[in-house]
């Protein structure tokens, strides 16, 4: 299988050669707006009040490192980025001595990096940032205990911190043409790999081997890694909606669900196809032609100004007239980016609408314990009138 792969793969073109230029020279002063309007505050667990508010505030502290690659286009590992009315400093250490002010200056951002190893120097440079300013807004769901504790007493210990949700997330739902490009690319890399993967079902090779196979092969299209862990669930496995691939051998008869995607400069897939080698084992393909069908509708129903708990319930009512609402274990999608899992989120416990460029996926599924279970999902960019799909593999149940 390996020799063959690799052979097979040397021609392939790279998915991420010709990407459009990333530019967010434009994304700090969208977030300033917000600021100055007012972000969602939300009271700690138990405080006395009615839920969140929308205050203003004078800067945002970003500790999540995707919603500071957004803001900067910086991609490293470790940042704390400060966004005031009139400064945007990033601060990170040695390691990025070279690449962060390289990435901001790609991303054509106007902003300040500052390299410091040491606790001190940072807190340095990041108290002299905020001098003067009264409210600085954190990432609620980001900081952890003692980081907050470090923010408040010594950081920024002359302010007074809030805790807000959503500020970046909000704007990072909708994607710009570049951003669908690199994900439309991560997709290619996605299809490319499962075509060649599935003729081999056949020789009965086990379900950790088709993972590290798959994720080989998006490497070699030009993917910089996998967009989370790869699944690969057969036969009972596939009962499981987050398996993990094993030893287990792929079976005639098995249904097989791939769980898979992958990243290119950043930006994520995320697709999900079942198939089996030879008919499946009863009730195998009649799950299958439900799920499709549920699956069809739901992409059918995405468009600009939907709202995302209708296109759960149109997935979740074809399943259900089947007789297997029960079986029907998650919600119907997620919005997908520099993070597998973002906003929106398709469940019927959803508020949201969908607006025209952002990118979701469709993946009703039904499981059915100790049996097997089917899944399809294809990842989306929302349009005016409809959306369109990244993810092109074909939905063939038997394969090989
Ligand atoms: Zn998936
Ligand atoms: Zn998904």
């Amino acid at each position: 299988m390996e020799a063959s792969a690799v052979r097979a793969a040397t021609g392939s073109p790279s998915v991420a050669a010709d990407l459009p230029p990333l530019r967010l020279s434009g994304r700090a002063a969208s977030v300033r707006e917000v600021l100055a309007e007012g972000v969602e505050v939300t009271p700690p667990p138990g405080a006395e009040g009615n839920g969140s508010t929308v205050e203003p505030v004078d800067a945002l502290v970003l500790t999540n490192l995707a919603n500071g690659r957004w803001l900067t286009g910086f991609s490293g590992s470790a940042m704390v980025v400060v966004l005031t009315a009139d400064d945007l400093l990033v601060i990170t250490d040695g390691r990025y001595a070279t690449q962060a002010p390289a990435e901001l200056e790609a991303a054509g951002v106007e902003g300040r990096v500052v390299i410091a190893n040491r606790g001190s120097e940072q807190q340095e440079a990041a108290a002299t940032a905020v001098s003067g300013l009264g409210r600085l807004a954190l990432e609620a769901d980001n900081v952890s205990w003692s980081r907050y504790r470090r923010f408040a007493g010594e950081w920024f210990a002359g302010a007074e911190l809030v805790p807000s949700t959503g500020v970046i997330e909000r704007l990072r739902r909708r994607k710009s043409p570049e951003e669908v490009a690199r994900m439309a690319a991560a997709a290619a890399a996605a299809d490319g790999a499962l075509a060649e993967v599935l003729p081999r079902l056949a020789e009965r090779p086990t379900e950790g081997e088709v993972a590290a196979e798959l994720d080989h092969l998006m490497r070699r299209r030009g993917a910089s890694g996998s967009a989370f862990d790869t699944i690969v669930a057969a036969g009972e496995n596939s009962a499981l909606p987050h398996a993990r691939p094993g030893p287990r051998r792929i079976e005639p008869g098995d249904l097989v669900v791939i769980d898979f995607g992958a990243i290119v400069d950043g930006y994520r897939s995320d697709m999900t196809r079942t198939v089996c080698v030879g008919e499946p084992r009863p009730p195998g393909g009649k799950v299958y032609e439900v799920v499709r069908e549920s699956q069809q509708a739901g992409v059918e129903a995405v468009a600009d100004g939907v709202s995302c708990a209708d296109v759960d319930a149109v997935c979740r009512e074809v399943i259900g007239d089947a007789g297997w609402g029960e079986a029907f274990l998650h919600s119907t999608g997620h919005g997908v980016g520099l993070d597998i899992h973002e906003a929106p989120s398709l469940s019927s416990r959803s508020d949201e609408v969908l607006a025209a460029g952002e990118v979701v996926t469709v993946e009703p599924g039904i499981y059915l314990a100790g049996s097997g279970g089917v899944r399809i999902e294809d990842t989306v960019v929302v349009t005016g009138d409809g959306c369109r799909r990244l993810t092109c593999s074909p939905k063939t149940l038997v394969v090989a």
